[in-house]
């Protein structure tokens, strides 16, 4: 940490997934001087269970992708630092980027790549089964629950691979979804309806959690198969996400109507020397690695033709 306070870089990238780390590895290709600060290296895009489609490779859990993506940046000569933004400001030209710590770094242009946070249920007991039941990673937590009975609740491809993921460990699997329908893509849905382990439970929500010292129950909206709830012991909240803009609220940065960072088609936001890529912007409606890392790419290289103009 000591090595990057108070420098000064022509390019401060916030957010480690795969749209920063994308922009840090074209960053490098322009040689442009630049940091990447992220809380957490590979953003959501590590907790995907499995990925079969990132073009170039054979299926792989998102954790080992973002790992590689990681460590070209690296050997292309990227600066990470893994730490807290809490305060952006600007400062004449420049940006001030003050980290939990309180160390302060300037970058003389941003790219936000902060991605987007888990979505919580809000029902009671979410927050106090947290980590005792109720999780949000099944890439992380699946294997604690060997030959239990878990419950996924969402309908898109997390909440779809995390079933199948689920299915590996656990002796049953139910699928719990507020549609009839779901939304995630017909390759997950074939496979998650093929397996025998999970029972999916349609048009149908959770209303509570409850238990003792672990989650034991979980509490419906109308009956199932005549019960008003279900016996797990845990509960796999897979319900999608929101953008992560706290940071750039206060330097005026625009948002849409759901909170997005609003960018055009070559990443630049409102705000000159500001860009922005990946789950964070309204750019991508198909929210992938893919499109994440193109939209990376493309932020770098504008942010390129920003620094040699400027
Ligand atoms: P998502 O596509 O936004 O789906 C969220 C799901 O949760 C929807 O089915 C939604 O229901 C449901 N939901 C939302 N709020 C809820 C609530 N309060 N109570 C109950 N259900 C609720 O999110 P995601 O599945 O996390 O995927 C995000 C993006 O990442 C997508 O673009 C996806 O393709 C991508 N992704 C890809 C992979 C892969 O290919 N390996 C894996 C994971 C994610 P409704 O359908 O009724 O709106």
């Amino acid at each position: 940490m000591a090595e990057h306070k108070n420098q000064i870089y022509d390019l401060v990238i916030i957010g480690a997934g795969a749209a920063g780390l994308a922009a840090a590895i074209y960053a490098s290709r322009y040689k442009i001087n630049h940091l990447v600060i992220g809380q957490k290296v590979g953003g959501l895009a590590g907790w995907a269970p499995l990925i079969e489609n990132y073009p170039g490779y054979q299926p792989l859990p998102g954790q080992e992708l973002m790992k590689r993506f990681l460590e070209q940046a690296k050997s292309l000569g990227s600066n990470i630092l893994e730490g807290e933004v809490i305060e952006m400001k600007k400062s004449r030209n420049n940006f001030l980027v003050t980290i939990r710590n309180q160390q302060k770094i300037i970058g003389r242009s941003l790219i936000f790549a902060t991605g987007t946070e888990r979505q919580k249920l809000n029902v009671p007991g979410e927050d106090e089964f947290w980590g005792r039941g109720v999780t949000y990673c099944a890439t992380c937590d699946a294997p604690l629950y060997k030959g239990k009975i878990v419950a996924v609740v969402g309908g898109g491809d997390s909440a779809l691979t995390s079933a199948l993921l689920l299915t590996e460990y656990a002796k049953k699997v139910y699928l719990i979804h507020r549609r009839d329908q779901f939304r995630g893509q017909v390759v997950w849905q074939e496979r998650a309806m093929a397996n025998s382990k999970i029972e999916k439970v349609l048009s149908t929500n959770i209303i509570e959690i409850k238990g003792e010292e672990m989650v034991q129950q979980i509490v419906l909206d109308k009956p199932y198969q005549g019960l008003s709830s279900l016996e797990v012991n845990g509960l796999f909240v897979e319900i999608g996400s929101t953008p992560s803009v706290y940071l750039v609220k206060n330097l005026g940065v625009a948002l849409d109507e759901k909170q997005y960072i609003i960018v055009d088609n070559n990443c630049r936001t409102n705000l000159s020397g500001v860009f922005a890529a990946g789950d964070v912007t309204n750019q991508t409606h198909l929210k992938q690695i893919l499109t994440a890392a193109s939209q990376g790419a493309v932020a770098a290289y504008s942010c390129y033709h920003y620094l040699t103009k400027k």
